[in-house]
């Protein structure tokens, strides 16, 4: 009996298996005749900045019909200022982030830059005038150097030289055997957190975009690493129109606005001091985060 129940047994086995591999190419084909969600419009026209002034005007999204997850969002990022957005984790921040660059289209409501709705321009040319800092950086299996250098492939020896000084990298290179010739990545030398912001932060100073965006970009950094990637980010954001989401709240004091969202909706807008005042949500954030300190 055994000896027909291995063969049988094994035939089974090679049935799944071949059934399984054909679900899979079928998902594959499936998958590649599926068009992309995010196209360009049918007469796109290259993003033109003048200033790089942001404006979000009643826009309500939801990656799935029946959780909204920001609604009737109001509110304009002059050009050259920075703004902050705070609130608590799922509130929104980084989906609003997703919808600026484009990685999904708003529900309802417009989003433009410079008076340019960004679903009517390219997004070869509206991805090019942004820059973002992400929570989480994919590094590739490559050199340290050529991680930098993807923020903008054209760029010299002496800018990528500039960007490595600016993102306070230096001194981690100098310690590296090969230094910024080290290989990173999967494969290559594993680096910290914070060591990844810094590569991030040097990617986005050589991209050159007019618009940056930080996503909670020092929240992998010691306090020390902190202050000094918040003065680079200061010196790159000077000129630039910037978004930036934050957690810690004392990275963020000397924003031009601060907008506090809580489930999707502005509840509070103004200066640090201007929010202490009015002694709600924001108030008692930033209370709960001193309070031990
Ligand atoms: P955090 O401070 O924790 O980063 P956040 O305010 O940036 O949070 P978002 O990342 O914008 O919040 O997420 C808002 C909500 O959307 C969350 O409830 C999250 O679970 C949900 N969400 C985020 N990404 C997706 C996705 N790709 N598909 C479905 N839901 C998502």
């Amino acid at each position: 009996m055994i000896q027909l129940f291995l063969p049988l047994n094994f035939l089974g086995f090679v049935y799944r298996e071949i059934r399984r591999a054909l679900t899979d190419l079928e998902n594959m084909l499936g998958l590649l005749n599926k068009k992309p969600q995010i196209t360009d419009a049918l007469n796109a026209k290259q993003l033109n900045i003048s200033q790089g002034e942001i404006t979000f005007k009643n826009v309500s999204f939801s990656y799935d019909a029946h959780r909204p997850i920001l609604n009737n969002l109001s509110f304009s990022v002059k050009a050259g200022s920075k703004v902050a957005i705070v609130g608590a984790s799922g509130a929104g921040k980084s989906s609003l982030a997703r919808l600026l660059y484009r990685f999904y289209n708003v529900n309802a409501g417009e989003i433009s830059i410079d008076n340019q709705a960004i679903n009517s321009v390219t997004l070869n040319s509206l991805r090019k005038a942004i820059a973002i800092v992400p929570q989480d950086t994919v590094l590739f299996n490559t050199t340290i150097r050529e991680n930098i250098a993807y923020g903008r492939p054209s760029a010299s020896d002496a800018e990528i030289d500039r960007a490595i000084a600016m993102a306070h990298l230096k001194d981690f290179i100098t310690t590296l055997d090969k230094g910024d010739r080290t290989l990173v990545g999967e494969r290559g030398l594993k680096v910290s957190g914070g060591e990844k912001q810094r590569i991030a932060i040097a990617r986005a100073i050589l991209k050159k975009s007019p618009i940056l965006i930080f996503d909670e970009a020092t929240s992998a950094l010691d306090s020390h690493s902190e202050q000094a990637i918040l003065a680079a980010m200061r010196e790159v954001a000077s000129n630039h129109t910037s978004i930036v989401i934050a957690h810690r709240l004392s990275t963020i004091t000397d924003a031009d606005t601060i907008i506090v969202l809580k489930a999707g909706q502005i509840i509070e807008q103004g200066k640090h001091d201007e929010l202490l005042t009015l002694a709600g949500e924001y108030a008692r954030m930033w209370e709960l985060q001193h309070k031990n300190k």
